[in-house]
């Protein structure tokens, strides 16, 4: 594991004290308070409340006065594919398959290095607007490639986030009837022992890990039935969570139909795919039937709101959703369909999109959706113990948002200015007790080497795959 330079680490004690803000705790109750304190010890929250912090504190190596801020759980990205950060702007007017059709043959060409500077971008986008916990779902492993998945194991740690990296994979060609071209595709065999291999090598399972590794075989129009079931029982006897795209888009039904005689959750069901260790992106296209089954197992759903309309793929029915009970969290997508790479802006997208289906203004409310971006993201995560709440005792991955600007001023609901306003500034964001931003800066990493880095690369993807075109 990398050094987290968390003073924790030395056993020494180190408090940081938080005064001055409102208080947006996320907790069971959503308790908030107007004027509040948090104390951080080391890694974990020490404490939390209103007013002024306790006096008489040892150890306290940094006073924050947060007068006009809101502080918040750091924000929880449930799906994303930080690779796509190269290939932003294309397919620009496609629905899902032609969009992939157009792109696969793009992603094939992807090697180290290119992996490695679109991780940086994409992470370096999201820590700088709230994120704490980052998640990806890597399934292109071009042969000879090199070590794609630590590429984006070793971002994740130079910028200081905590991490889910999932091993994806596709073995379902053209030749098989599935969509991705023969040559982006690994055999079942090799997709599995990879997958085996990346759990064995980096997964930690302690508490305040910074690194979980998951199952993620990519979709079901691209991933043999064998694969599903083999994936699955390889999880399991891991004791590590799944991840996979469901019912994305009206196309992907329609295949499910063609190919396995269901639609894709009876689908998922029938090969071990529905659990508690599950989170599924997307899912739109469901049925009452089908969020039944996702409540009654706990299967998980990353709301991707954005990605959602840039493919025209639909609305998901969250409201529905989390009243059946089914654990609902927010992902950016891959940039390639969402080229903003910000979650931040899913707490509004996810409320303004949702009010554009049946329920209309009741769909969700603002508290609703920075819970979606926070505890729910974190309990889709199965991280929900130790982060995704400020609360005492838990991981001390928090956010400051600044509210006294132009943006933000004259909203007197600190949560409504969050989640309703513009994208609101960082002033300073903590994982696992270092801090990671400030005033909207990275603190780990060089913002403008990291956007040099991401064109030269970008560049150099398009030149190779238009040679070999
Ligand atoms: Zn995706």
């Amino acid at each position: 594991m990398a050094d987290t330079g968390n003073p924790a680490d030395t056993g020494a004690q180190s408090r940081i004290v938080i005064e001055n803000c409102a208080v947006a705790t996320v907790d069971a109750d959503d308790t908030e308070y107007a004027s509040g304190h948090i104390v951080v010890n080391g890694n974990r929250i020490e404490a939390v409340g209103p007013g002024r912090a306790p006096e008489g504190l040892t150890g306290v190596t940094r006073r924050i006065d947060g007068t006009g801020h809101l502080v918040t759980p750091g924000l929880v990205n449930t799906h994303h594919h930080f690779y796509q950060w190269l290939t932003r702007g294309l397919a620009q007017d496609s629905h899902l398959f032609d969009w992939l059709v157009a792109l696969y043959p793009i992603w094939a060409r992807i090697d180290e290095e290119m992996v490695h500077a679109a991780a940086r971008g994409s992470l370096a986008m999201m820590v700088r607007g709230g994120v704490t916990t980052a998640m990806d779902h890597h399934y292109v492993f071009p042969r000879g490639s090199g070590d794609l998945l630590g590429a984006e194991i070793r971002a994740a740690a130079e910028l200081g986030v905590r991490f889910t990296a999932t091993r994806g994979s596709m073995d379902r060609g053209e030749s098989d009837g599935g969509l991705p071209p023969d040559f982006a595709v690994e055999s079942t065999e090799d997709a599995l022992a990879a997958t085996e291999q990346a759990i064995n090598t980096h997964h930690d399972s302690s508490f305040g890990s910074m690194l979980h590794i998951a199952a993620a075989p990519c979709s079901p129009f691209s991933v043999s039935t064998e694969l599903m079931r083999q994936a699955a029982e390889l999880a399991r006897r891991k004791g590590v969570r799944l991840h996979t795209h469901g019912s994305e888009t009206a196309e992907e039904e329609k295949f499910c139909h063609e190919l396995f005689g269901m639609g894709p959750t009876d689908y998922f069901e029938s090969t071990g795919w529905l659990g508690e260790d599950v989170w599924m992106a997307h899912c739109v296209h469901m049925t009452d039937k089908d969020i039944e089954a996702f409540g009654r197992t706990k299967t998980g759903v990353a709301h991707c709101p954005s990605s959602n309309a840039r493919v025209a793929a639909g609305i998901a029915r969250v409201p529905d959703m989390l009243a059946a009970g089914v654990p609902v969290g927010l992902g950016v997508d891959g940039t390639a369909s969402n080229e903003s790479g910000e979650l931040h802006t899913e707490l509004r997208n996810a409320l303004l999109v949702n009010r554009l289906g049946p329920h209309k203004e009741r769909a969700l409310t603002v508290r609703q959706a920075l819970r979606l971006g926070t505890h729910g993201g974190a309990r889709v995560l199965g991280r929900h113990r130790e982060t995704g709440s400020l609360e005492a005792g838990k991981l001390a991955d928090l956010v400051l948002w600044k509210l006294d600007g132009l943006a933000h001023s004259s909203i007197a609901d600190p949560v409504a200015a969050l989640v309703l306003g513009a994208p609101a500034p960082v002033t300073a964001s903590f994982v696992n007790g270092v801090q990671v931003v400030e005033d909207g800066r990275l603190l780990r990493a060089d913002e403008d080497e990291i956007a040099r880095g991401a064109r030269d690369e970008a560049r150099r993807l398009a030149r190779i795959s238009a040679d070999a075109g």
